[in-house]
């Protein structure tokens, strides 16, 4: 009785990704931008394609040119989240005129899509060469809390639904079952001509996101579709994140 209570200090320490879910909290946003997502990807070693968010056509021309052609486009709007609906996606840009052309398009296509849409940038991006298609999700269960979704891409996920679920956080012996358990899994092995994909790698991006969901038990929904799957490496093109 008596004793003074001393409340730990919380020393300043804030993380990359703690930093933008503050960010995208007091903007009184739900969704995270790709450059938001990707970001935090960066911080939870889950390899994402390189990217530069361009404000006007010439830094465009400038991005793409230090990444190196193939590029592609896409609009960055708090307002626009699924992008090529809105026509804000255009991929294989081969030079700079491609990309001069594309960026005007791009901002065009936002503005007829919704004129009101507040536009951050156009992100440049390297164009990640076709490969298998893997899904990573995180969904937050009102029962079971974070959980894990792994599918491959396309018709697997969408009309099949051959995928598995794991209750974050997992072991990597529960990313790997993730991975062999899917019906496809064969085509993962390597299938008629298609070299044999990447398996540790899919395992780090299981075992990353599953960090990433439980340290951040305020992502609701998390979404990184497609990753291109290589023999030796991933990149993922897309990911989105909602609080
Ligand atoms: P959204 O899902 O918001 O419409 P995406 O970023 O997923 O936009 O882009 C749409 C599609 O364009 C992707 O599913 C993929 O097929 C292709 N794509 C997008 N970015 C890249 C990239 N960096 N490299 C290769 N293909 C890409
Ligand atoms: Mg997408």
């Amino acid at each position: 009785m008596g004793l003074t209570q001393h409340k730990s200090v919380e020393v300043a320490n804030l993380t990359v990704t703690s930093k933008i879910i503050a960010q995208v909290r007091c903007e009184g946003r739900k969704v995270l931008l790709e450059t938001e997502a990707k970001t935090i990807c960066i911080e939870y070693g889950i390899p994402v394609t390189k990217f530069k968010l361009a404000k006007n056509e010439a830094e465009a021309a400038d991005f793409a040119e230090q990444i190196g052609f193939p590029v592609v486009l896409k609009i960055v709007s708090p307002d626009i989240s699924h992008k090529s609906e809105a026509g804000g996606v255009k991929v294989d840009l081969k030079n700079t005129a491609e990309v001069k052309s594309a960026y005007g398009r791009i901002l065009d296509n936002a503005n007829k899509f919704n004129s009101a849409a507040k536009i951050v940038g156009v992100l440049v991006q390297e164009m990640a060469p076709q490969s298998t298609e893997v899904i990573v999700g995180a969904i937050k269960d009102p029962q079971f809390g974070q959980t894990l979704m792994f599918g491959l891409g396309g018709i697997f996920v969408e009309l099949l639904k051959d995928v598995t679920f794991r209750v974050a956080p997992i072991t990597r012996e529960d990313a790997q079952e993730m991975i062999t358990k899917v019906k496809a899994y064969p085509l993962l092995k390597g299938y008629r001509n298609a070299p044999p994909a990447d398996i540790d790698a899919i395992i780090n991006i299981l075992m990353n996101t599953s960090k990433l969901v439980t340290d951040y038990s305020e992502i609701k929904e998390l979404d990184l579709n497609p990753i291109m799957v290589y023999e030796k490496g991933t990149k993922t093109v897309d990911a989105r994140i909602i609080l």
